[in-house]
This record gives C-alpha cells, structure tokens and sequence, in this order.
C-alpha cells in the first residue's frame, strides 16, 4: 500500500506509525538526507527499527537480485551517444550535448517510444533525429540507465516476495519513472511519503506529492502566526566585516541558505572552531590547465590524427612528470585512456576534432575522483551548514541563516526547454518545479525561527522575489543596528616601492584614478582575481564578437543583407568561443547570438551608409603604439574625414558611457588619451564619442570641427557635444592632469583603498577580500 503520511509540524510526528511495524528501511535521496533523518530517527530512539540509506544504494541492492542488467554509466553514454550523433547527424558538440539533456529529460517522464511521436513537431529535426537514434540504440543494446533501473525495481517488487517497509524521505522532487516504482513497490509492501499537511494544501495536480495517490488530504489551512525575528542586513560581500559583531560570543551555527556550499561560499562565514564539509573537485584546476594547452591543437577548425594526439598527450604528461605537477600528471594519463577508448569506437574517431575534445572534457570531469574540505576542529558542536540542515537539532549556541542576495534566483523555475515540448511532458509526468521546494522551505524556515534561529541577510536579497515574499509573509524583521567590526587594515603601515612606468594603456591610468588600491592589485601584485566560468558567455565574450562583427561587416560590404549579417556572426562567435575555450548551452548560445544581432546592427547600418554617402575611410582596432611607441592600447574605430581623425570606442550598453562631468572632469580617461597621442603624433581630430551599442542614440558624440557635416550622416539620431573650450586648450589641460597621476603612479608607496565612488567597489573582482576601512565609501 502506497500511502502519504501528513504531518502538521515536524516530522517527528511519524513515530506512532514507525512502531507499528516490526522494521522499515527510509530511502533518501542524497547521503546528507540519509544523515539528517539517521539523526531524527535515532533522537526518536527508533534507531533498531529503521535501516536509512540513500535512492542510489537502495536501487543497486534491488537490481543485485535480479538477473544481469546491462548497467551503463553517464560518462560512457556519453561518449556512446557522441560518436552514433557525429556518424548519423552532425559534429556541432553544442547541439548534440542540448540533444543528450532534451533524451534524458524525457526519459524522466516516459520510455515509451511513443512520447517522440508526440514531440516531433515541436523539436528541430535534427533533435528528433537524435532522440529517435538514442532511443534505438537503447532498446537495441537494452541499456539499464537510471529511469530504466527504476523501472526495473518496480518490476522485481511485482515479481517476488520483498516484504520490508519503506518510507521515502527528504525528496524535493520524485519523476514519473520513481512515482511509478513506488506505486509499484505499493502493491506488494507497505510504502509510505511523508510529506507536511500545509505543503500538500498548496499543492495542485501538476505537482508530484497529487500524483503519488488518490487518497484526499486533510485541509490543513488555517491562520498562521506571525512570528518575529531578530534580523541583521550587511551590505552585499562585506559579512565578515560585521559577523564579529553580530555573533559575539564566537558561539554559533550558521546555515547558508544555499543547497550546496564551497570554500568561496563559507570562508567569510568562518570562525576558528566550527565544523563544516564541502565538496571540492580536486582535479579542477589541473583540468582547466592540461585542456587549455591542448585547445591551441585546434585553432581554426583543425582535426589533428588521433595518434598524433596522443602522442602529444604523452609529452605533455611527461613534461608535469618533470614538473612535479602531479595532479595534472593524473589528468593527462586519464585523459589518455579515454581518449584510447574514444578513438576504438569508431573509424571517424581516427581524427580528433575541438567537439572531442569537449566531450572527452565532459567525461573526465565526471570520471575523475572529487574530494571534500572538512574542518579540523576537536569537537563538532558549532559548524556551518547547507540549507537542509535548517531541520537539525541543534544544541548548542546561537543559530543563524544567511541569505545572499544572489540567492533568490535558486529559487525561481528555469526550464531549458520551451514551454510547449513541457507542456507535453507534463500529461506523462509532475514537472519539476521549484514551488515544492519554495513551500518546503518556507516551512523549514518557520521552525528554525520558531526556536530561536535569527537571520543575517545581505541588501536587496529578498527585492522583486515572489518567491521570498511567500516564503516571508507571516515573518516580521526586528531589524538590529550593526556596525562594523575593527577588522584589521592589512595596509596600514606597508610601504610599496616605487614603479616607472614602462608603457603607459588608459586602462591602466584609469585603474589607478578609480582606486589606487585596485591599481595595486591588477598591475603591480598582477593578482587574477577575476574568476571566469567557462560555461558562461559572458558580456567580455559577446563584447569581442560584436565588435569582430561590426569590423568584418563594414570592412567587406557596401549594403546590408540579414543573411550575411547571421552569416558573419555565426562564424565570428565559434571561433571566439573556441579559442576562448568556453563551452556553454545550445539555449544559452541562441540568447547570446540574438542579443548580438540586436547590439550590431544600427551600428553596422549606420556606418555602411556613411561609408557610402561621404566616402568615409574605417580603421577598425587600431594600435595607437603606431602613433607612440610607448603607448598601449586599441581604438575601437578610426574615421578619416576630411583631413581631420574621428576616434570612436564601442560600450555594449550606457552603463560603460561616462556621464558627461566625468568626461569633462578628466575622471574617464580614455578617449582624452587617445586623443593626446593622435595630436602629439600631428593629427587634427575632428570628433570623438563614446557608441552605446544597444542604444545608439545615447550614445556621447562630441564635434570639435565646426566645419565638419560628418554627424549629419553618421550617428545623425545621437546629441552632439561641443566641449566648453577649444580642442588644444582641453588637450593642454588634460595633459597637465594626466602627467600629474603618472608621476603619482610612479611613486606611490601606500596604494590606500580609495574609490572613487561606491559604484567602482560594486564592480572591483577585490570586493569581497578587500580591507576598507570605516573611512572609505559603504
Ligand atoms: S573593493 Fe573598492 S576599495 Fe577595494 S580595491 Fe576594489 S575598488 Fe578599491
């Protein structure tokens, strides 16, 4: 008998039920689960009587009765899967990899063959085509994966006599194929969900608790109480600078709103004597660092011999051999397996292409062993913990959540694929929504704040959240004064040596002139702070193509066709992403190629007009060290007309477009610099402006020609500036403040936290580890 068991506040209340029986195994979805409800069950002193272990090794057990399955691992699949797509379809990686998440997620909610038939007008054709070739290839090798093994269990309950209990326990969300092993296992054995009354109210017919059974649930509304909180806002990435303060006892525990924890996340949580495990994926970084020597191999679209490749492997393992560089060492001689069973596969895999390579990179990172940090500490009675240990006990100390203000957006749905193929997905199965979890949060929250918990949040984490507004309805703030702690200014008392400048780039200067100390930390300690996800196309990425874009449009083409321009920007984006080496979503690719379509195309149009009306010569990317050799820098666009040079730098939206005071005021320098090595190399400049992409008529154009009909044909829409003074005194006087931050440069000795504004810290990749002090900007 399948059977849900609601309980109006914790689940403690399972305990009656639990003693009915002679003894039940509980069957979590992840080990720390199983941990938590081990704790429950044992503090319940049911310990004797419940088995706890998680979906996985509870499914291996089961299958273990049955007859040999053949049982195959992701990492296998896909590769598998890779080779029959190159053979039977394409060699776009991307597209098969949105191919292989689009096969798995419908086998979340169907093995029929029939629901392809149901899909087949929504997908493109060459995705039909390949889940129609995966889903051959499965039923033809009768591959076992994780839907199927459900599949499996449901059968062997049907087909023999298991006899123990089971309670299904921790689950944020169940698909159609576990709904039905557990409908299945209820036929034969007692099988019960414990889910809570209120969340079960809430819940309608597309959510997984309504399709477990028919059996109605007990309406459980009534009118919660408010309940208050002491609660204490920090500004975004400065908790450390305030935690002393707001916990000073050193005596607490602290859960992290988020499921899933890293170093990064809870080093600025930390004291000296709590507990905590993260995971860490120890062979990352040396990942990352053998794939960005073997990228270069595939440059330009090369194949490179399959044995030829692995002699390269070879050398390069060899080489971190001599290096001591062991973990790296690992990575090549894995690597070198694969890439061995890769290429046995198939003929076509005698030539390796950059799609292999990306696969190959996929399997390892699934292949390879991942480690986690635990604290050293001689007792684990403070710690911090992930979200689902809201539900813990805990004992000691004062308890703390904490909500960054990045968190909201784990809470809100995405689905990857479009809202027609889920809506028939949906007839198959409970779509996985996160309005389960929402509710299960929300509950989570009222009991940790019902005994005691308090909240320390950072600005903004709950604004234009629905989710956090349901979540926080019957919660009322106390919201207590804080200040800053006394945290030490590391920079105090250190004197710097002086630097000369060899070769002077605007960004540079500007990096200096926005804050000294970030100066110090790009350019003299050349700390990379910045960390860069190479799944991501992020704003750098897009930015180099719409500019590639803009350049090889205008320079080979007199008119505008949308063909060449979809043409052009196909071809600039793969080469940028290859050679950057970002992999990323066939989704997020089409988002990121829409939103440079969008960007490039008045800009284009723009120019080709111009180009033709008044004869115009275009230079785009120009070295200015052409003009002064101890000069560094690019202008994005150079115009010749009539004798006189037009300098132009290319922002993707107006929030990279200075204000027209801090152009004026010299604080934005780069353009002015530009123009001060144009004019002490001879040139006249006739205009200069800042192009706002996105917005063209925003953007900031000054003429200094009074003559000139230029703006009159190009950028006609935009307002044109006239500077206050001529165009030498401005030059004059620029030059005068320019040469005055050089000589600061070069001998500056303390390189002091000094922002400019509040908005330079908000951008400063140093935010969360920089010392401000009380005297600098919040
Ligand atoms: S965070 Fe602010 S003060 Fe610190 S280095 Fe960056 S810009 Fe300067």
């Amino acid at each position: 008998m399948l059977n849900v068991f609601q309980y109006t506040k914790d689940i403690t209340e399972i305990i009656d039920l639990v003693q009915e029986q002679e003894s039940w195994k509980a069957i979590c979805p992840s080990p720390q689960k199983a941990d938590m409800f081990r704790e429950i069950i044992n503090e319940l002193g049911l310990g004797d009587k419940v088995q706890v272990l998680t979906i996985s090794k509870f499914v291996a057990d089961i299958l273990a009765l049955g007859e040999e399955i053949n049982k195959v691992s992701k990492s296998q699949l896909l590769m598998d899967l890779w080779t029959l797509w190159k053979i039977k379809i394409n060699n776009d990686y991307e597209k098969y990899r949105f191919c292989f998440d689009l096969f798995t997620e419908i086998r979340s909610y169907s093995l029929s063959s029939e629901i392809f038939v149901d899909l087949k007008d929504l997908i493109e054709e060459q995705y039909h085509e390949g889940i129609t070739l995966f889903n051959a290839y499965f039923n033809s090798l009768e591959i076992v994966d994780e839907q199927r093994s459900y599949n499996l269990v449901g059968d062997l309950f049907g087909n023999s006599d298991l006899d123990m209990s089971y309670i299904f326990w921790g689950y944020d969300h169940l698909n159609a194929n576990q709904i039905d092993m557990l409908k299945r296992m209820g036929e034969a054995v007692e099988v019960t969900v414990p889910i809570a009354s209120n969340i079960l109210t809430n819940c309608d017919n597309l959510d997984w608790p309504t399709w477990l059974t028919t059996q109605d649930y007990e309406d459980s509304t009534s009118d919660e109480k408010e309940i208050e909180v002491r609660a204490y806002e920090v500004p975004k990435g400065r908790i450390s600078e305030y935690l002393e303060e707001i916990n000073e006892t050193r005596n607490s525990n602290i859960v992290h709103i988020d499921k899933t924890l890293s170093l990064q996340k809870i080093n600025s949580l930390f004291f000296d004597k709590q507990n905590f495990k993260v995971s860490y994926e120890l062979f990352n970084h040396a990942t990352e660092d053998v794939f960005n020597h073997l990228n270069e191999l595939f440059k330009q679209g090369k194949k490179l011999e399959a044995n030829l490749f692995v002699d390269k492997i070879s050398e390069i393992s060899l080489k971190y051999l001599k290096e001591n560089k062991l973990s790296e060492f690992k990575v090549s001689l894995t690597l070198k397996e694969t890439i061995q069973k890769f290429i046995e596969q198939s003929e076509l895999n005698e030539n390796i292409e950059i799609g292999d390579l990306k696969c190959v990179k996929e399997i390892l990172s699934l292949d390879l062993p991942r480690s986690s940090f635990v604290s050293l500490v001689d007792s684990d009675d403070l710690g911090i913990y992930e979200r689902d240990f809201l539900l813990k006990n805990f004992t000691n100390g004062k308890n703390f959540l904490f909500v960054e203000q990045s968190s909201s957006a784990s809470l809100q749905d995405s689905f990857k694929f479009s809202n027609e193929l889920m809506s028939v997905l949906s007839a198959f199965g409970p779509l996985q929504s996160k309005k389960y979890e929402v509710l299960n949060l929300k509950n989570l929250l009222s009991s940790f704040f019902i005994k005691g918990g308090e909240i320390i949040f950072e600005s903004g984490a709950f604004e234009n959240s629905i989710e956090w507004d349901d979540i926080l309805k019957d919660i009322k703030f106390d919201i207590i004064d804080i200040s800053k702690s006394n945290r030490p200014n590391s920079l105090e008392e250190k004197k710097y040596t002086s630097q000369k400048i060899k070769r002077i780039s605007a960004t540079r200067v500007q990096s200096y002139i926005d804050c000294p100390r970030k100066y110090y930390l790009d350019y003299v300690n050349k700390l990379d702070i910045g960390a860069r996800s190479k799944d991501i196309i992020g704003a750098d990425i897009k930015g180099v193509v719409e500019h590639d874009v803009i350049e090889n449009y205008v320079k080979d083409n007199s008119e505008w066709s949308d063909s060449k321009h979809l043409e052009i920007i196909t071809e600039s984006f793969e080469n940028i992403l290859e050679t950057s080496g970002v992999t990323s979503t066939e989704i997020m690719k089409k988002s990121a190629e829409a939103e440079i379509v969008a960007y490039t195309t008045s800009t284009i149009k723009e120019l080709l007009n111009a180009k033709k009306d008044l004869g115009l010569k275009l230079e785009f990317e120009v070295d200015i060290s052409d003009f002064n050799d101890t000069a560094s820098g690019r202008i994005d666009l150079l115009v010749d007309y009539n004798g006189k040079k037009y300098i132009f730098d290319f922002k993707r939206s107006s929030f990279g477009i200075p204000t027209k005071t801090d152009f004026e005021k010299y604080n934005k320098i780069q353009l002015w610099y530009y123009m001060k090595v144009l004019k002490d190399a001879g040139h006249e400049i006739g205009g200069f402006g800042y192009i706002n992409l996105s917005e063209l008529d925003t953007s900031l154009i000054y003429l200094c020609d009074e003559e000139s009909i230029l703006f009159e044909k190009l950028f006609s829409d935009c307002k044109v500036q006239k500077l206050k003074s001529t165009m030498e005194e401005a030059l004059v006087s620029f030059s005068e403040v320019f040469n005055k931050i050089i000589n600061d440069i070069e001998n500056e000795e303390k390189y002091i936290p000094a922002p400019k504004n509040a908005m330079i810290c908000s951008f400063c990749m140093a935010g969360p580890v920089c010392p401000k002090s009380d005297s600098e900007i919040d």
